[in-house]
């Protein structure tokens, strides 16, 4: 359990899983093929930053649904609210992008499917 919560408190950091030194970006989008530390890779097949865009999606229902609880119990105006709502919503589907996969790299590192090579 304490390994689980370690290598996805490293990878919200955007560190490596495997070595945990490594950094996974090298820049705002542009994530490392490999670990410039360990050398391990970080994404192996085509279509695995689709699991990202899930954490990503699953972020953005939950902001949508603290959106639509607030319609039902303030009143706040309700255009506003949409507004506002929509505005965050954008604003942290890209500043969450790069965690999403990163946090996406450490599930598949508990799970087997990056390793190091040897
Ligand atoms: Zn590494």
């Amino acid at each position: 359990m304490w390994r689980v919560l370690r290598v996805l408190c490293v990878t919200l950091f955007l560190t490596c899983p495997a070595c945990q030194r490594g950094k996974m970006f090298r820049g705002i989008f542009q994530m490392n093929v490999r670990c410039p530390v360990c050398g391990v890779v970080f994404e192996r097949d085509a279509g695995e930053v689709t699991g990202a865009m899930a954490i990503n999606t699953a972020l953005l229902c939950i902001l949508a649904l603290i959106g639509a609880v607030l319609a039902i119990i303030t009143k706040i105006p309700t255009g506003l609210l949409i507004g506002g709502t929509a505005a965050l919503m954008i604003v942290s589907g890209v500043f969450f992008y790069r965690h999403a996969r990163a946090v996406w790299v450490g599930i598949l590192f508990l799970t087997g499917a990056i390793f190091e090579d040897v």
